[in-house]
């Protein structure tokens, strides 16, 4: 995957780093449009996967939405050039001042959570003489089969409406005169790669649009969230999510009335695949048991192993690249120089033998990466790379 004009590059850069292929995001969104399209489907991007200012202006000029969880998202949204009908603001703890903000710049949608957000809303918008468009996040109790850390859809979760509250949201959007109900909101998790998952939400939506319809609501959208996983094993042969499969899911079990739209808010499954995090290794500790490769980078630049088991494939590219000779893998814990115990990357990982000064690439770090990074230790803040 890295050529030798990569390797020389990253051999000059000071480490860590964040290493992005633009070409592949480019190849990536252009599959993701393309598969899209061919059903009129809107995607918005999660802007929480990663907001790193190329990244962002390169999405926007593919002619996605933006889907927020802040009021400062929102705001960086319409400065990057989303525009306002195409932003949707979501998440289960909105604050006054967010809400505020978001009023102001009239996005296209708050995505609500509960009830007492509705009527918080409803205040807020009707201080400004405004109205809120407003869609209400259902919780389908899907089972993602993904993590438990990262699924969101089941009724033991803190996101969204459970469906018996749904009578009292119902009451609660004829009585309030500064909303306007735009539609329904899922999201089941994230790192989804079993298709039956969305066929099950597909069906769940379907129940639940009924509901609405029959009590007399105009949905004039289905928003079914994001979510597709994306192939974190074999980051080279498996670049680009099956967005095909992913679409045609939709388009075979959601039942989608005439003049509906069906939003989708993907985030990993565009970002993930683009970036990699390169280290050094600082010290190669041989234990009795155990042999350490201490990075470099650790916990502050990429925190998805330590915070949720997340695999990331691991590469020594210095000694794979071919002037060197291959040498007998070894196991190694590849871990960082946080003082956490929790501070490691994986262990018992397979790599060539390694030595003070090899440089390592973490794949498949584009999304939750860069942004998750933190100044933990003092550290000093992460750079980034681009290919061009
Ligand atoms: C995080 C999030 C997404 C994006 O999830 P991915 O797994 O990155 O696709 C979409 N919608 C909501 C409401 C989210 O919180």
């Amino acid at each position: 995957m890295f050529s030798a004009g990569n390797l020389n590059k990253f051999q000059q850069t000071e480490t860590p780093f964040y290493y992005y292929n633009l070409d592949l995001l480019k190849d990536t969104l252009q599959a993701c449009k393309d598969a899209s399209q061919k059903y009129g489907y809107h995607v918005h991007y999660a802007m929480k996967a990663n907001f790193n200012p190329k990244v962002l202006q390169t999405i926007q000029s593919y002619g996605f939405g933006a889907d927020c969880v802040s009021g400062n998202e929102v705001k960086a949204a319409i400065e990057y050039g989303f525009g306002k009908d195409r932003v949707v603001f979501a998440g289960v703890g909105k604050s006054d001042k967010e809400i505020n903000t978001a009023l102001d710049l009239d996005i296209f949608c708050f995505n609500v959570e509960s009830v007492q957000e509705l009527l918080v809303i409803n205040d807020l918008a009707g201080a400004k003489g405004k109205t809120a468009r407003v869609a209400i996040r259902i919780n389908p109790n899907v089972d993602a089969h993904t993590h438990h850390y990262i699924t969101t859809g089941l009724e033991e979760n803190k996101f969204g409406v459970n469906v018996w509250q749904l009578p009292d949201v119902a009451d609660t959007l004829r009585n309030c005169n500064n909303l306007e109900l735009t539609g329904i909101h899922f999201h089941i998790g994230s790192q989804i790669t079993d298709m039956e998952a969305f066929r099950s939400l597909c069906v769940r939506v379907n129940e639940l649009h009924e509901w609405f319809v029959q009590r007399g609501f105009n949905i004039k959208v289905l928003n079914v969230g994001g979510g597709l996983g994306v192939n974190y094993y074999s980051p080279d042969h498996d670049n680009i999510a099956d967005f095909e499969s992913y679409f045609k899911v939709f388009n075979d079990f959601l039942e989608v009335k005439p003049g509906q739209e069906v939003h989708f808010e993907l985030g990993r499954a565009l970002v993930a695949q683009c970036a990699s995090l390169i280290a050094r290794v600082l010290y190669v500790k041989n234990g009795l048991k155990k042999n350490f490769l201490v990075l470099d980078a650790g916990m502050t630049e990429l925190i998805r192993p330590m915070l949720y088991q997340a695999y990331h494939q691991i590469e020594n590219i210095s000694q794979s690249s071919d002037n060197r000779q291959q040498t007998i893998d070894i196991k190694y814990d590849v871990v960082g120089p946080i003082c956490e115990s929790t501070d490691c990357f994986r262990k018992d990982v397979d790599l060539p033998e390694s030595f003070r000064g090899d440089l390592i690439a973490v794949r498949t770090a584009g999304a939750y990466g860069e942004v998750m990074a933190s100044h933990y230790n003092l550290r000093d803040q992460v750079q980034s790379i681009y290919s061009e």
